[in-house]
Order: C-alpha cells, then sequence, then structure tokens
C-alpha cells in the first residue's frame, strides 16, 4: 500500500482536488469544514498541511500513525538514524493537554451522574491519543 493510500484510508471526509492532491476533515481538531491537505510528491511522499494550525506530528497521533507513515517504504526494518520523531517535549504537551481533556470531561460526569455520547468518545480519543504518543516514545 502507498504511503497516500495508508493516510487517505485513515481520514474522513476524504475530497480528491487533483490528481495528487486531497482535502479532509482534521483529525486533530474539531474540523467542521475540511480544511487538511494532503498531498503526494513525486517520490512518494506525503505533506500534510492543516489550515486549521495543527502540526503534523498531531495529525498523525491523532491517527494513531507515525511520521514514517508518510513514507512509501516504511524506515522501521533500516533503523536508519534520520528517522523523524516528535520532540518529547511536544508529545508530553499533547499528553497534558488531553489529560486536561479528561478531567473536565470526568467532572462533567460526576456532576450529571451520566456520560453523553459526545463525552464518551471524546474521552476514548483521548485514550487513543495518550497511546499514540506513548507508542511514539517506544520507537527507537
Ligand atoms: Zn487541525
Amino acid at each position: 500500500m502507498s504511503a497516500t493510500a495508508r493516510i487517505l484510508e485513515h481520514l474522513q471526509r476524504v475530497r480528491q482536488t487533483a490528481p495528487d492532491r486531497w482535502i479532509a476533515a482534521c483529525p486533530a481538531h474539531e474540523d467542521r469544514s475540511p480544511s487538511l491537505s494532503v498531498r503526494e510528491l513525486d517520490d512518494g511522499r506525503v505533506l500534510l498541511h492543516d489550515f486549521g494550525g495543527c502540526e503534523t506530528g498531531d495529525i498523525l497521533a491523532a491517527l494513531g500513525l507515525q511520521l514514517s507513515d508518510l513514507y512509501d517504504r516504511p524506515l522501521e526494518h533500516t533503523r536508519a538514524p534520520t528517522r523523524s520523531r516528535i520532540p518529547a517535549r511536544d508529545l508530553l504537551e499533547l499528553v497534558a493537554y488531553e489529560c486536561d481533556v479528561a478531567g473536565i470531561l470526568l467532572m462533567q460526569i460526576a456532576a450529571n451522574q451520566s456520560c453523553s455520547a459526545v463525552a464518551w468518545e471524546r474521552l476514548a480519543l483521548a485514550a487513543q491519543r495518550v497511546n499514540a504518543a506513548r507508542l511514539q516514545i517506544h520507537v527507537r
């Protein structure tokens, strides 16, 4: 599977705008009108640009993917020293943010004595994002 196909498969509300370009909903923020641009380069690499301002690392983390997923040939087996990683500081900030979100939702749940589907989904997303961040740290 090409890197582009792999990325597109994980995105929602994907629309092709040119032979090598797509637009999709950004998974890293509440994206009402799709603002994530996906572009396939000649060498097979995928460029992500979110007009909502999200960083590529955050977008990939929200998808449960890694920077290497933007390349046609995953770099795992080559153990290339050039392998990009999201800085630990960014990961920590992402985790801290998700903890804040979870904390606010848990306070709501405690106050209402019930958990809405929306709150439940957001909590699941927080868990998914924290786990994605953890996986980034384990990639060495
Ligand atoms: Zn975004």
